[in-house]
């Protein structure tokens, strides 16, 4: 038998428990719209006062005008539907920033099954939302570093792969030429033994960098191929194009003059060029046509090097 001082300390009992929680229990009566209760922890955490949350009104209102109308609208339609439900959302405190909060909405029914009031617990997930943030930032830049080059900041081999890969089918399905341009640094072995890896390194960036400058479309992409090889994309770009951008990348990386006494090519850094242009067929691959070029740049090397060498037309 429960007798009623019993009852009235277990009251007692729940309220001291309800408002010594960290998350901020309430109650909406669904008739008038009005508060009938929130816990006095809301002060705490956004200084408003409990007398303050008058009606869902001011729980609205005290929203991030970002996430007002979705989650205002969701809450609606799902407790109309008598729909237990939970939404995150920016509260705004009284001077005026915003704490992440994450919603938990338990729809009451009368005997007649009918919505009597919600009530719910409001839970602080701002340590949480930093967190995911940070984590979202970090993926972000973990994406974008493993599609640069770390040494030239250049796209990487990965990044051109993909873009070729998308570029390919591109040109296949408009049946529009596509051009690649294969870059080599000319006796860059000896340009490591004569001014040192470090310098080396310094070279390699010129270059890249060089080359970045000189594509104009908006779709060009230059990325490292490996070691001291760099490659050009050039879609929608037919021969006479591609030989055009070829010889403007020579002639830049040529006008940076960096010095190299040990080249026979006046005596600073040149470069041997592979050029190919292709509308790619149903069963063309993109390597075997990689591979096209790769020869040109060999012949390019052959024939004495700052040369550019185009994949003959009868096998484009
Ligand atoms: P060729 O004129 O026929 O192109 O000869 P090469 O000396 O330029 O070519 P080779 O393939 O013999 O040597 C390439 C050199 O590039 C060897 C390698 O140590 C150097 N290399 C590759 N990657 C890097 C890098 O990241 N930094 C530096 N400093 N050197 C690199
Ligand atoms: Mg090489
Ligand atoms: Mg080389």
């Amino acid at each position: 038998m429960t007798n009623v001082s019993e009852l009235s300390s277990d009251a007692t009992v729940y309220k001291t428990l309800l408002e010594s929680t960290k998350a901020i229990p309430w109650k909406i009566d669904w008739a008038t719209m009005k508060f009938a209760y929130i816990g006095p922890q809301i002060e705490a955490l956004l200084g408003w006062s409990p007398e303050s949350w008058v009606s869902a009104e001011d729980w609205a209102m005290r929203m991030h005008p970002d996430d007002r109308d979705y989650v205002v609208n969701f809450c609606v339609s799902q407790s109309k539907a008598g729909v237990d439900h939970e939404a995150d959302y920016r509260a705004l405190t009284k001077d005026n920033g915003y704490v992440w909060i994450r919603d938990v909405v338990h729809v009451v029914r009368n005997d007649k099954g009918e919505v009597d009031a919600l009530i719910g617990f409001m839970f602080d997930i701002s340590e949480r939302k930093k967190t995911e943030e940070k984590l979202l930032a970090l993926q972000k830049e973990l994406e974008a570093l493993s599609y640069k080059d770390g040494l030239t900041k250049i796209a990487n081999r990965r990044r051109f792969d993909s873009t070729l890969a998308l570029e390919w089918n591109n040109a296949r399905s408009n049946q529009q030429p596509l051009s690649i341009l294969l870059f080599d640094v000319d006796f860059f072995k000896q340009y490591n033994d004569l001014y040192g890896h470090i310098q080396g390194d310094k070279c390699l960036t010129d270059v890249a960098q060089t080359l970045n400058l000189a594509l104009t479309g908006p779709r060009d992409l230059v990325a490292r191929f490996g070691g001291e090889e760099f490659i050009v994309l050039l879609p929608e770009t037919d021969a006479i194009g591609a030989r055009k951008v070829a010889e403007r990348c020579q002639r830049l990386i040529e006008k940076q003059g960096i010095i190299h006494t040990q080249s026979p090519n006046g005596q600073h850094v040149t470069v041997s060029v592979g050029v190919g242009t292709v509308i790619p067929g149903d069963r063309m691959k993109s390597a075997d046509f990689i591979e096209a070029v790769d020869r040109q740049l060999y012949a390019a090397k052959e024939n004495g090097r700052n040369r550019i060498e185009t994949v003959p037309t009868d096998m484009q």
